[in-house]
């Protein structure tokens, strides 16, 4: 079986192997509360290789589902249902719960600047193939009807086909793991997992079966929707590292089970986020929900992130490496964003010479070999800061650049700094709406200023730039004008 844990093969391209097109299937939110910080990485991680799929001329198909039924509180399959346990409290309709928080997590994802997927399917409509899949699991072997529910048999599976391959687990470590009241009574062995669960009176998410009325166990649904949406074999599978186990796992086994070979080529997993060196948790009190981040509302926080704050600073880290959350860490990632744009703004104003005195031509090709290498964003960002020293060596006059090489580094950063790593310029304005006559309109009252200073008219020249101050502009002086921004 061919596991891959990273996409240095990235580097060789693959042919996609379903209709001549990349699959690509993420694990997306299970929605039952308002998507936070741990939403956020996977989401960007998977955009990031969306995008740049796409860029390197790959269609791409890519599927990212809802989860709304099925996963229990006990993250493998005990419990109560989290969507029907909200819907209880809240005395909604679960699918009320599901669409309001399916609605907050693309608000969410809309502000960090997170492309829609091509196909967002949900579990709850795609109960028939998953019952498809476990009737083929039944009909192999590799499971086993008890009072109503469906058990997969990871003992027999595991003398057939090595259980744990991705984890690395064995199945001694996975017995261990399991707890023991999981389904007591109805397995036959400790670590099996439920494919279908009978519903207790009181559960309100039901659906007939051949087994009983009741619901499909969580790893089904990825099994069947990929293959429903991506072919029996597709390339690649992601989501964040704690879905290792039990879910992916359990997701290769059904997979093998039913359709006697793997599913999936690539496996990748983005790795967690901390806050304060801390892992996040409802329970330790620094549990921050994205909203949070982008209003400051939060007492751990010191002041508001933007949304495009928190994008820049997940991507100056390589997606296999933690993150911490800190406040130093989140302002510096501000200055960062700041610098980097500010960059880029000045870059649209360089003057073309005759001849360039400094070479930009390996930035392009440097930013290519990083994404290559695994996804490597922290080395592209750091080849974009190169560009802006020399951008900023010409601004100061220390250095020129043909107009060719100042269109070369403008097409640099459109592709690697906005397509790719998929940075929005939010001081340009959102809503498309075009600030160009706004921004001519503030150059020319710091013409008139300039006139006015050249005039020596002291009370213009002060009132001009103390009224932009008011407004929000930060104007500084330079060498042969001024520079603006907002601030
Ligand atoms: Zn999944």
């Amino acid at each position: 079986m061919l596991i891959y844990n990273t996409l240095t093969r990235l580097k060789e391209r693959f042919v996609p192997i379903h209709e001549g097109r990349v699959g690509m299937y993420v694990c997306g939110p299970t929605v039952y509360g308002d998507p936070h910080l741990g939403h956020a990485r996977p989401s960007i991680t998977f955009d990031v290789l969306f995008r740049y799929m796409k860029q390197l001329g790959y269609k791409v198909r890519y599927v990212r589902n809802i989860t709304d039924v099925g996963h229990l509180e006990h993250d493998a399959d005990e419990g109560e249902d989290k969507i029907a346990k909200k819907a209880r409290l809240e005395q909604l309709e679960p699918m009320e719960v599901a669409q309001y928080y399916t609605n907050r997590y693309h608000a969410a994802m809309a502000a960090l600047n997170v492309l829609p997927p091509s196909i967002e399917p949900h579990a709850t409509g795609h109960i028939i193939e998953q019952e498809e899949l476990v009737k083929e699991i039944l009909a192999n072997g590799y499971a086993y009807e008890s009072n109503g529910s469906v058990y997969f048999d990871v003992e027999k599976y595991d003398r057939d086909h090595k259980y744990g391959v991705l984890s690395g687990r064995n199945l001694d470590e996975v017995r261990n793991a399991s707890r023991e009241l999981d389904g007591v009574g109805e397995k036959r062995a400790q670590a099996d997992f439920a494919l279908w669960k009978k519903a207790q009176p009181e559960h309100i998410m039901r659906w007939p079966s051949p087994w009983s009325d009741g619901f499909p166990g969580w790893h089904c649904e990825c099994t069947a929707m990929g293959r429903k949406y991506l072919g029996s074999h597709f390339d690649i599978h992601g989501g964040g590292m704690d879905l290792v186990f039990p879910h992916h796992e359990c997701e290769i086994a059904q997979a093998v089970a039913s359709q006697g070979e793997p599913m999936v080529r690539y496996w990748m997993h983005n790795n967690m986020i901390t806050i304060n060196g801390k892992k996040m948790g409802k329970s330790l009190g620094n549990f921050i929900t994205l909203e949070q981040f982008f209003t400051g509302d939060h007492e751990l926080l010191e002041q508001a992130y933007s949304p495009m704050t928190v994008r820049f600073f997940i991507l100056q880290a390589h997606y296999r490496g933690t993150v911490d959350f800190s406040n130093e860490a989140l302002k510096a990632a501000e200055k960062a964003y700041e610098r980097m744009l500010d960059g880029w703004h000045r870059l649209q104003e360089l003057k073309p010479a005759d001849t360039s005195s400094v070479s930009v031509a390996e930035f392009r090709s440097r930013c290519a070999e990083a994404m290559d290498d695994d996804l490597n964003t922290p080395i592209v960002i750091a080849t974009l800061f190169d560009a802006c020293k020399v951008v900023n060596q010409v601004n100061d006059g220390n250095a020129t650049l043909t107009a060719h090489d100042i269109e070369e580094l403008k097409s640099v950063f459109g592709t690697y700094l906005f397509d790719v790593l998929g940075v929005r310029d939010d001081s340009a304005g959102g809503d498309g709406v075009d600030l160009t006559p706004y921004k001519k309109a503030v150059d020319l009252l710091l013409e008139v200023r300039k006139n006015a200073k050249a005039a020596r008219d002291w009370a213009t020249s002060d009132l001009i730039r103390d009224r932009l101050n008011e407004a929000g502009f930060d104007v500084k002086d330079t060498k042969d004008g001024f520079e603006w921004k907002v601030r």
